[in-house]
């Protein structure tokens, strides 16, 4: 049997070749008939090129429907799809493409020249753009290609997909994929989320990372369904299209602009049925001023690189702000000892562990790091800590990196987060360890006021002496115009504690 995950989507395009797959804001628009054709095109040119099964293309490209093209080729010809974030440097594209060696480096025409000057240093065989350049560019060449109708055949633990990490812990590990992790996420996506054909998307997210391409993309193609691409979030644009769409993913910072936006109320929604938020956790309040402005909660979900999605609230039942919800069709969550990985009791917290089709096969050439990553039964360790509580929902409390060990105590930073921003004059608040001499590590408050109210270090200090144990208070309360993120709205813990340790080493405790 071919377990491609091409295969899941082909009999849509055979189905409805007149059907609008994705459109554009410019007004560009791009039917099922028309992507087949030009992927079918595209996997001429690889094959051309030389790509073989199991080969790498890296592709590092602005946001476009293109790109979904070329992600089909690649998995026509049996090809491991590896995106790579836009933002990064060259410094670091020479890092991702020495490790991965992909056969085919895949660039904007912009850095076309150079890219292929340092092919040779990269050990990439081929560097190709997607746009225009004067050497022609794939989408060129692949105009003036045959179509190749035939589908590489491969077994389930084949790998689909190369994705890099967000790097938010450390360097970014590239995590392998099988065309069955893949496959079978859609699948309990679709399910859990009662995804159909007459379902259109707004995709505003990234398509390099797991939620704007696996979640977003590979659920659309799997239903036969449509999507309309925006470069990134514009909260104006958005709201044009959300009277035209039925589902939004986002993350929660989308739904933070979008309740700044006047625009938004009941009836700019009323054709919606469904907005998901995950890559980071949406705080309870937004859930809950989202749902007085507009009817509508958020559904949340998570997920990670390694594992596709896990868990979601639930699409009929109560979805309860805060959690993220309960394992999908399939996937199997348990919370452990961090040390020994005994499982422990409904409401103990501890590591969140995974096991399923979902979960990958391994990092890419840490061989080592794989086996350390996982327990003798199979579980995977996901490195989040969490808890089921008392209604069956995960609660991601916050990171395994981030734990903060005080005085021989753990502190959970979320605790300590959750009660700051719930005070006047708070708007967010992150909540790190550094280094201290008596403690091993003081716990330190990064705090953004409020625009329209101020707040000091004592009062921040003085409301959370009678709420929390001494270990868990603040040594320090430092104040920022606004929390470092990554483009998926993930706080970078590493950049604060790298900020804050000097300050902390000079400043020392509050008086
Ligand atoms: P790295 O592994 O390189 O340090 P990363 O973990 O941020 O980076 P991703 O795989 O993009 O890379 O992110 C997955 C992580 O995002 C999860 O492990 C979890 O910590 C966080 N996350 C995702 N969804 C949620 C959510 N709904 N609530 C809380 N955290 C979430
Ligand atoms: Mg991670």
């Amino acid at each position: 049997m071919n377990h491609n995950l091409y295969l899941t989507f082909y009999p849509h395009f055979e189905r409805q070749p007149n059907k609008v797959l994705m459109d554009t804001l410019d007004g560009k628009r791009y039917r099922y008939g028309d992507v087949l054709a030009t992927s079918r095109q595209l996997a001429s040119v690889l094959l051309e090129l030389g790509v073989s099964p199991g080969d790498r293309v890296a592709v590092q490209v602005d946001k476009s429907p293109e790109i979904v093209m070329l992600y089909l080729a690649c998995l026509q010809v049996g090809a491991v799809y590896l995106p790579l974030n836009t933002a990064y440097t060259d410094s670091e594209i020479r890092y991702f493409l020495q490790d991965a060696e992909p056969h085919l480096f895949v660039c904007r025409p912009g850095v076309f020249e150079e890219a292929k000057a340092n092919a040779a240093a990269t050990s990439v065989a081929h560097v190709e753009s997607l746009g225009t350049n004067a050497d022609g560019s794939l989408m060129d060449k692949a105009a003036k290609a045959p179509e190749n109708e035939s589908v590489c055949e491969v077994g389930e633990d084949d790998l689909a997909a190369i994705l890099y990490t967000s790097g938010t812990t450390g360097r970014s590990k590239g995590a392998m994929l099988s065309h069955k992790n893949l496959a079978s996420n859609s699948q309990a996506l679709s399910e859990a989320w009662h995804y159909t054909d007459q379902d259109h998307l707004i995709h505003a997210l990234p398509i390099f990372h797991t939620h704007g391409l696996f979640v977003a993309c590979n659920i659309t193609l799997i239903n036969g369904a449509s999507m309309t691409f925006l470069p990134k979030l514009d909260v104006d644009e958005l709201l044009d299209l959300v009277p035209h769409a039925s589902v939004l993913m986002g993350v929660p910072t989308f739904y933070t602009r979008l309740l700044d936006s006047k625009r938004l109320n009941r009836d700019v929604v009323a054709n919606m049925r469904l907005f998901i938020s995950g890559s980071a956790p949406l705080l309870a309040e937004t859930h809950e001023a989202f749902e007085e402005r507009t009817g509508h909660a958020i559904l949340e979900r998570y997920g990670m690189t390694e594992t596709n999605m896990n868990t979601s609230n639930p699409y009929d039942g109560k979805r309860r702000p805060g959690t993220v919800g309960m394992p999908l069709p399939g996937v199997e969550v348990r919370i452990a000892d961090r040390e020994s990985g005994k499982a422990l009791a409904q409401g103990e917290t501890g590591m969140v562990e995974m096991r399923g089709p979902n979960v990958f096969q391994g990092y890419w050439r840490m061989p080592e790091k794989t086996q350390a990553e996982f327990r003798e039964d199979g579980f995977f360790i996901t490195g989040d800590l969490g808890l089921i509580d008392e209604h069956g929902y995960l609660n991601i409390v916050g990171r395994d990196k981030d734990l903060v060990i005080s005085g021989g105590y753990n502190v959970y930073p979320k605790e300590v987060e959750q009660l700051i921003d719930e005070l006047p004059g708070v708007a967010e608040s992150a909540v790190i360890g550094v280094p201290h001499g008596d403690l091993g590590e003081g716990v330190v408050a990064v705090v953004v006021p409020d625009a329209a109210q101020s707040v000091s270090e004592a009062q921040v200090l003085d409301a959370l002496k009678d709420q929390l144990a001494r270990y868990k208070q603040p040594k320090r309360v430092f104040f920022t115009e606004a929390l470092p993120r990554n483009v998926m709205g993930k706080v970078q813990k590493n950049q604060l504690r790298s900020t804050y340790t000097d300050t902390f080493a000079r400043e020392g405790t509050a008086a």
